[in-house]
């Protein structure tokens, strides 16, 4: 995708000089012989303009094959982002529980996962920080502008965003994948992620993938980014089990299946 380069220029290059050459000698051939030539002149040039035709047809195709050889060489990129750090704790969910510290639990394991499974990771935080210089005015603002700068810097094959959710209605639970609404990518790496949570995780009432248009992540970020809402801070039953290892294990091979089916 992004690290191929087509070498159409070689054949196009090629075709073009036989395309204008012409014979040296042309003015002191007869009429004949000259309307002779220039009648295989145009064949030769009809032949050759088919020919060009069939170097730029064959360029596209070992262009298409060169960018696929290109990703299966090289190692598929994944960015996780765990949501908020730092001095911001994110939702502060049932027994004080700080989003925060569930998303980079998440993200750690996830990131053991992907690697394991031969991918290349790049995490926005590894640690207890926002992306914010501390004598700097409006850390969010500097924090979002930040993780988009990682992703920009970075190209990954795709973002995930790791968040927990919280809702005024503590019965809600379920995790939630969220897309930018423009991004057919993001919606198809929604429903696949979506699914896997849903199967995986066992959800009795599966909540469906969702655009959006107005979160920053999504709409500034370059390339295929998704918001994963694990699961309701809110909803006791839920935020017991986002704070048990086994249960965040759970979710990170989810994402990470859902991750892997989407490269495939
Ligand atoms: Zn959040």
């Amino acid at each position: 995708m992004r690290r191929g380069k087509t070498r159409g220029g070689e054949f196009i290059d090629f075709a073009s000089c036989f395309l204008h050459e012409s014979p040296a000698n042309m003015h002191i051939l007869d009429r004949t012989k000259k309307q002779d030539l220039s009648m295989r002149q145009r064949k030769i040039e009809i032949a050759m303009g088919v020919l060009l035709l069939l170097g730029a047809w064959f360029a596209s195709v070992q262009g298409a094959k060169l960018v696929s050889n290109l990703k299966n060489q090289n190692t598929p990129v994944v960015l996780i982002d765990p949501g908020h750090g730092g001095e911001d704790p994110g939702v502060i969910g049932i027994d004080n529980i700080a989003e925060k510290d569930i998303n980079l639990k998440i993200a750690c394991l996830l990131k053991e996962r992907l690697l394991g499974n031969g991918l290349g990771v790049v995490m926005t935080r590894e640690k207890d920080i926002g992306l914010y210089q501390e004598n700097e005015r409006n850390h969010k603002v500097q924090d979002m502008q930040n993780r988009c700068k990682v992703i920009a810097e970075h190209k990954p094959d795709c973002t995930i965003s790791i968040h927990q959710n919280s809702y005024p209605d503590a019965s809600v639970y379920g995790p939630q994948v969220f897309y930018y609404t423009d991004s057919p990518e993001g919606k198809t790496l929604a429903a696949i992620l979506q699914k896997t949570l849903n199967t995986q995780l066992k959800i009795e009432k599966p909540r469906v993938e969702k655009g959006n248009s107005s979160y920053y992540l999504l709409k500034r970020s370059e390339g295929v980014t998704v918001i994963v809402e694990c699961g309701f801070l809110s909803n006791a039953k839920e935020a017991g089990l986002l704070t048990e290892e086994n249960y965040q294990q759970q979710v990170a091979a989810a994402i990470c299946a859902g991750v892997m089916e989407y490269l495939r």
